[in-house]
């Protein structure tokens, strides 16, 4: 065994976080929990997993799901994709593959939303498949042990990274190894100023000894993220509230209240409204505004509600639902101060009437 991960896995052995995902060699809790953990913190999403496997305790469960239920469950964690990614992948399980994930790297990566990260994690922690899961947490780590000073994200560099990843990885508790760096990378070797002190690697690694950690690894500059201006409405016909189903890539295939782009005062939403979704509306009323930020966006919203008649037509890729169905249907986080609008409306309408 290679002395950096000998030392990895006896500080692992005593400091192991214990996750409801550890432990356990099944394929299916592996998958479903790295698609969680993409991009998440392991505290947000540890409420999701046991709710998820509950509500799909197997893959087969999972493969026989309205995508509007798996939506659901995964309502507030963010990058819906995962979740549309992981139900097209049980299904293909159910269909190509016999129900079961396949043991062979190369072969999960021919699943829907399996990518070589997952694909390595799955191998290794649930069929003990002696390879590696680079992930950026495993750049990260990799690049200050070996002092890499080169841009990690150009394809040479990251090969490099990639094939001493693997000299690392043991043969026997591969699955260990991999997320033993996992938790080194979250908790001691993280962005910006490493906890060098307390790592259990110190006495292996260059940038440590360099004094040059903190600026590792080298990295492009990221685009700033853009910024738009919406204007969310709120538009009620009685008990019941207009929303639009996305299609667009983000946020694909999840609930939002209809939304115009840019600012609309109160005074100039209905005739927005009229000009966008064809409806007549009135009473609007300014419910402040909310800001929600994505990886490359970020939207700054207006919330206006408005009133229309009973027999208004139903706009295009719009539906009329009931205001009490809206905690069944899954509506990502952006639209959370518009649900909070939605419920003054709704209050305010009892009490005057
Ligand atoms: Fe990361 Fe510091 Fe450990 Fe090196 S010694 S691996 S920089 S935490």
């Amino acid at each position: 065994m290679h002395p950096v991960s000998s030392a990895l896995l006896s500080w692992y052995d005593c400091n192991a976080r214990v996750l409801p995902w550890r432990g356990i060699h099944d394929s299916y809790r592996t998958w479903v929990s790295e698609a969680m953990l993409q991009q998440t913190r392991v505290e947000t999403v540890l409420p999701y997993y046991s709710r998820f496997l509950s509500c799909f305790p197997t893959l087969a469960a999972l493969a026989e799901a309205e995508e509007s239920e798996v939506l659901k469950q995964w309502e507030g964690l963010g990058y819906y994709s995962r979740a549309r990614n992981l139900l097209a992948g049980a299904r293909q399980v159910m269909r190509d593959f016999g129900g079961n994930l396949p043991p062979d790297p190369a072969r999960l990566q021919e699943i829907s939303g399996i990518g070589p990260y997952m694909a390595g994690a799955i191998a290794s922690i649930a069929f003990d498949i002696p390879v590696p899961a680079v992930d950026g947490n495993v750049i990260r780590v990799i690049s200050r042990l070996y002092n890499i000073n080169e841009d990690a994200s150009r394809p040479s560099v990251r090969r490099g990274i990639e094939s001493i990843a693997a000299e690392l990885v043991p043969p026997d508790r591969p699955g260990d190894h991999n997320q033993a760096m996992m938790d080194l990378g979250a908790g001691i070797c993280v962005p910006g100023t490493p906890d060098c002190c307390r790592c259990p690697l110190s006495a292996f690694c260059k940038a440590f000894s360099a004094g040059n950690a903190a600026d590792l690894p080298v990295l492009p500059k990221s685009r700033p993220q853009k910024l738009i201006s919406w204007t969310v409405l709120i538009i009620r016909s009685g008990n019941r509230v207009l929303l639009r189903r996305r299609t667009e890539k983000l946020l694909q295939g999840l609930w939002c209240f209809p939304m115009i782009e840019g600012c609309f005062s109160p005074e100039n939403a209905p005739a927005a409204v009229c000009r966008s979704l064809g409806i007549m509306t009135r009473n609007p009323c300014a419910h402040g505004k909310a800001r929600h930020v994505f990886t490359h966006q970020i939207w700054d919203m207006s919330l206006i509600s408005l009133s229309s008649e009973n027999d208004t037509p139903v706009p295009e890729g719009c539906e009329w639902i009931p205001v009490t169905d809206i905690e069944k249907i899954a509506l990502p986080s952006a639209m959370n101060a518009a649900v909070r609008a939605l419920d003054d409306c709704m209050r305010n309408s009892v009490i005057s009437r």
